[in-house]
């Protein structure tokens, strides 16, 4: 947990457990240098010794450990010049003792023969002392058991630490015993990233909503004093990427309160318990802290409802964890000025408790934003850029982004002046949003890869093929652009503007079936042979018939009946049709595909020359735009009405159709 009080404070030089145990290691090493006595003495050859008993100078052996004999010499003979070396001790003057050699005598019974030997030869060696001592090295026995210890100590620590940090246990030193604590960000009222409103464009509903808990957290004594209750929760509801986020940082930033933000998953864990301990933890945090508030993102992790669809008890530490969310927000009364905001895409899955009046009573939701709003982001983004060019026209840009989230623009503005930066351009230019937008709908345009001149027809056919049947439709999306040039994953795309719409008809839906089937029949009419480019087509229209069929009510044999469940707890096991009904919707799906598969290469078929000159444009060129089509098609038959109808409208979504 990064408490920024905590961060600032200056820094201590820190003294760990592994600093402690390194000086002790030092201390009995040095212990074990220090303590050996021989250190002064000289290491000689039984040879030297020899000539010492022959000249009658030795004292006395000692034999210590049944190893080593330390030769102590005579007095007398310590004043000639041969014992000169080892008369004094190192470092002073002071007459040494002795030891003052030692040699190594193999073992006992072969030094006693040799001193022997030495004394029938030499009658002088005759009254040298031998002594046998045991000499216990104290220190080097006690680090020859500890020393394991250690190891083993050291080791059991270093994994403690690595298990504690995998798991995320942040907190002081990252102990294991951590666990249970929450791993909220906190942001103080001090915080130099501060966001205001003034940092979201549009969602101005939204905006105005949420001015309302501002106002409950800098004044709460205007509300409590009539009676009435703060509220503890709201929820934020939309798309990826729209601002939730953002919105309820600034929030906090407009309030002047500390804002604790962490996402769903994190309360989860392999431990159980730990999702409710670390609610608990958020909570009392929270409260120490209040006013402020807490902003939980992906509530859906932990919030799904309850009980229902599950095949065995594995939900059950999500299960607590909602359970002690629910508590603790029931817990806290309305002097607390702890405000919790969730946000979710799927508020319709969510359990039923967490959304009652007392909890998350309110729900702001949050759409894509519109051409409006969007105009009114890229502004935001165009202003932090700071070299482009003036020709940049933020109209223009919202125009073309249609179903584009807050955080894509955002994306689109950062793209555009790396796509600059590459080219060595010393400002940003209307082409590097443009190229900016394109990479963001459909990835890199991978001009690298290999494709063979047929495979290249194909690919043009299939995209020429789209392109035909959705001009010629009247619901299909008008086009405004097709490539052949591979990018991301697909080998080629087409982009179009669909007209926003709330509702949706059935000849509709069926037109834009028929304009995605359009690639594959265009591959059947002119090569007679069917390729696996049409998979992302397929799927496309395999969900919109299902969806036609069992969610919408659209089909005349099933008539107004819907198998879809809002509450998100539809079965994978136990469908909610006969087997009867089950083969009738799989034949009404069939029957949809097919019809509109034929409709579109009558289309084809009749339309075949066109068809033809366009593939043609395409492999030429590789990018055809609206205008080319205009010049093959002659105007779009139905493109006058619609744009006079739907004249805002028209750019408010986007699909893009790929050959993957
Ligand atoms: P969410 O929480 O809805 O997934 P975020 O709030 O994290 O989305 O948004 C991601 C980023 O997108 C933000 O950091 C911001 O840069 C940008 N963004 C999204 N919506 C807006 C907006 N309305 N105004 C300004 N920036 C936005």
């Amino acid at each position: 947990m990064a408490n920024k009080n905590k961060q600032t404070k200056p820094k201590k030089v820190k003294i760990n457990q592994f600093w402690i145990i390194g000086a002790i290691l030092v201390f009995f090493l040095g212990l074990q240098v220090f303590s050996d006595a021989n250190s002064g003495a000289t290491t000689v050859t039984w040879n030297k010794i020899e000539t010492f008993l022959k000249a009658g100078e030795i004292e006395r052996f000692e034999v210590v450990n049944k190893e080593e004999a330390r030769v102590y010499i005579k007095e007398a003979a310590l004043s000639k010049e041969q014992h000169k070396s080892v008369s004094t001790t190192a470092l002073g003057k002071r007459v040494n003792r002795g030891p003052h050699y030692v040699f190594n005598i193999g073992t006992p019974e072969i030094f006693e023969q040799k001193i022997e030997r030495a004394a029938q030869d030499f009658p002088q060696a005759r009254d040298v002392d031998v002594q046998y001592t045991t000499v216990h090295n104290f220190w080097g026995d006690i680090l020859s058991w500890m020393f394991p210890i250690f190891l083993i100590l050291i080791f059991s620590m270093f994994m403690m630490r690595r298990v504690s940090n995998s798991m995320g246990g942040g907190g002081a030193g990252g102990q294991i015993f951590n666990v249970g604590r929450s791993k909220a960000k906190i942001y103080d009222e001090k915080d130099q990233t501060k966001v205001t409103f003034a940092d979201v464009a549009g969602l101005h509903e939204a905006k105005e909503e949420v001015e309302e808990i501002v106002n409950f957290l800098k004044e709460p004594k205007k509300y409590t004093d009539l009676g009435g209750n703060i509220p503890k929760g709201a929820l934020l509801v939309g798309p990826p990427g729209t601002g939730k986020t953002l919105l309820a940082k600034a929030v906090a930033g407009e309030a002047g309160v500390p804002f604790f933000s962490l996402s769903g998953s994190d309360f989860v864990e392999m431990f159980v318990g730990v999702g409710a301990s670390r609610v608990r933890d958020l909570f009392k945090q929270a409260k120490d802290k209040s006013p402020c508030i807490i902003f939980i993102d992906e509530i859906d992790a932990i919030g799904r409802a309850r009980g229902k669809n599950q095949m065995t008890g594995a939900n059950d530490e999500r299960e607590n964890t909602l359970n002690q969310l629910l508590t603790e927000m029931d817990g806290f009364g309305s002097k607390t000025n702890v405000i919790v905001l969730a946000a979710t895409n799927r508020a319709d899955i969510l359990d039923k408790a967490l959304t009652r009046p007392g909890r998350f009573d309110r729900q702001i939701h949050i759409d894509l934003p519109e051409l409006k709003d969007r105009k009114d982001i890229f502004k935001v983004y165009l202003d932090r850029l700071k070299k482009k060019s003036d020709d940049i026209d933020v109209d223009f840009l919202a125009k073309q982004t249609p179903g584009f989230s807050g955080a894509d623009v955002a994306n689109i503005c950062n793209e555009a002046a790396l796509i600059a930066a590459r080219k060595n351009k010393k400002q940003i230019e209307k082409q590097d949003f443009l190229d900016a937008i394109d990479r963001v709908i459909a990835g890199l345009e991978k001009k690298s890869k290999i494709i063979s001149k047929d495979e290249k027809e194909v690919i043009a056919y299939h995209e020429a093929g789209h392109a035909t049947v959705s001009w010629l439709l009247r619901y299909a999306s008008p086009l405004v652009k097709v490539t052949i040039v591979p990018r991301g994953r697909s080998l080629g795309a087409a982009w179009y503007l669909p007209e926003e719409r709330q509702l949706s008809s059935a000849e509709q839906i069926e037109d834009e079936m028929c304009a995605a089937l359009g690639g594959r029949a265009a591959e059947d009419i002119i090569f007679n042979r069917i390729t696996t480019g049409a998979l992302s087509d397929l799927e496309k229209v395999t969900k919109q018939a299902q969806a036609m069929v069992t969610v919408y009510g659209l089909n005349e044999k099933l008539g107004n009946i819907t198998y879809y469940d809002s509450s998100g707890n539809d079965s994978m096991f136990n469908k909610p049709y006969s087997e009867k009904t089950a083969e009738l919707i799989d034949q009404e799906i069939k029957k949809i595909i097919d019809a509109q598969y034929d409709r579109a290469k009558q289309i084809l078929t009749d339309n075949k020359d066109k068809l033809e000159v366009l593939a043609k444009a395409l492999i030429e060129k590789e990018v055809i735009f609206k205008d080319d089509l205009v010049e093959i098609f002659g105007k779009r038959p139905f493109e006058q009405k619609e744009e006079t109808e739907h004249q805002t409208m028209t750019s408010e979504a986007s699909s893009e159709e790929q050959l993957s």
